[in-house]
């Protein structure tokens, strides 16, 4: 077996946290032969609550576990990381203004980058889940200029997967078929998943579905509110599915994409498909030797074009109230 990896998760007494640690330590982020350093970050009221899942983690026996390690402190949490999993943030409550969620997180991720800067291992890779997650991750990787800034990263593999299931069930084609996906922009109401692309079973899925209407009336609606969906129905939000996404983003970044398909997740933008450079927007992405990719030369129609605006247009909204805030 290979020297153990050292992985990071935030808000690690959280609901994600509670479906993500498991999967991390059984092997299923980095492998079966990997032996895997977990470190735990709480805020102080909740590290007696990591202390009762890290006991159940020990309970489990996994053999991939190296070590379980619970901190308040985020220069100590995230010295030597290897993969820094961000899924703790401040909600947003009722009668939150949007500039106090800004504010209330770049408390949280102005710090964490500046210890991920301090301390992380050279091959560091950071994806934050935590809301709103790419601006997050823009402030992040702000106070991390020693990090090269690809490697921060924020999570719309959830986005990504609910739009393949909505796909697959709409033309009763097996997920498997589906592919050439993406999710454009920022992980919220805005996000564009976008269909001109992807194929099912090698046909163009446009062709397949054979109706706009149903791809602008309900597909899009349904990925981009499939959250409070589950909020309704569950009473809570999704834990178990964008854990399970947490855990796709980074497999599939550190072990590559498949041939001929391509996956979504909010990168650093090098100014493709006008959206400006330095901004973190989902693109369509492949895995190349452990570095993301955005897929060259798409063409975008006039409709994708406009959605896509909208939604890079709240991007760079948001980084420009973080900036007056002063969180950069
Ligand atoms: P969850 O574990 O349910 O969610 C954590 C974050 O993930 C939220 O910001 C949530 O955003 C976000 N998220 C992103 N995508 C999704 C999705 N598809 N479905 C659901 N959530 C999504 O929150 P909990 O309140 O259960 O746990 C958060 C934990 O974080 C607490 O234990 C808290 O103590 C901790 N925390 C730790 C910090 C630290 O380590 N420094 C800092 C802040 C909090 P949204 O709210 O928009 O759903």
């Amino acid at each position: 077996a290979s020297s153990p990896v050292t992985v990071t998760v935030t808000g690690a007494a959280g609901q994600i946290g509670y479906a993500l640690l498991f999967r991390i330590a059984s092997g299923q982020l980095l492998g079966p032969d990997t032996p895997v350093r977990l470190r735990l970050l709480e805020i102080p009221q909740a590290v007696k609550a990591a202390e009762g899942t890290a006991m159940e983690l020990d309970d489990c026996a996994f053999t991939t576990l190296d070590s379980v390690e619970i901190y308040d402190d985020a220069t100590a949490a995230f010295d030597g990381v290897n993969v820094a999993l961000l899924v703790g943030a401040r909600p947003r409550t009722a009668g939150m203004e949007r500039g106090d969620l800004l504010s209330a997180n770049g408390g949280i991720f102005k710090p964490q980058g500046a210890a991920i800067n301090a301390g992380a291992a050279d091959d560091v890779r950071v994806l934050v889940v935590g809301n709103p997650a790419n601006t997050n991750a823009f402030i992040a990787a702000s106070h991390a200029p020693d990090v090269p800034r690809e490697r921060f990263t924020a999570m719309t593999r959830l986005d990504h997967n609910r739009a393949v299931s909505q796909l697959a069930t709409k033309t009763g084609a097996k997920v498997g078929d589906i592919a050439k996906l993406t999710i454009w922009g920022n992980h919220s109401a805005t996000q564009y998943p976008d269909l001109s692309h992807a194929t099912v079973g090698g046909r163009p899925a446009l062709e397949v579905v054979g109706d706009d209407t149903w791809v602008r009336d309900t597909f899009i609606p349904t990925v981009a509110k499939r959250g409070a969906a589950i909020i309704e129905a569950r009473g809570a939000s999704s834990a178990a599915s964008a854990a399970n996404a947490a855990i796709d983003h980074v497999h599939t970044w550190v072990h590559g994409t498949p041939a001929g398909d391509w996956t979504s997740a909010g990168i650093v933008s090098d100014g493709s498909y006008g959206v400006p450079e330095g901004l973190i927007s989902s693109f369509p992405v492949t895995s190349v030797d452990g570095r993301w990719q955005i897929v060259p030369d798409l063409s975008v129609d006039e409709f994708s074009r406009s959605r896509i605006d909208a939604s890079v247009a709240e991007l760079v909204e948001e980084r420009d109230a973080v900036q007056a805030l002063g969180l950069l």
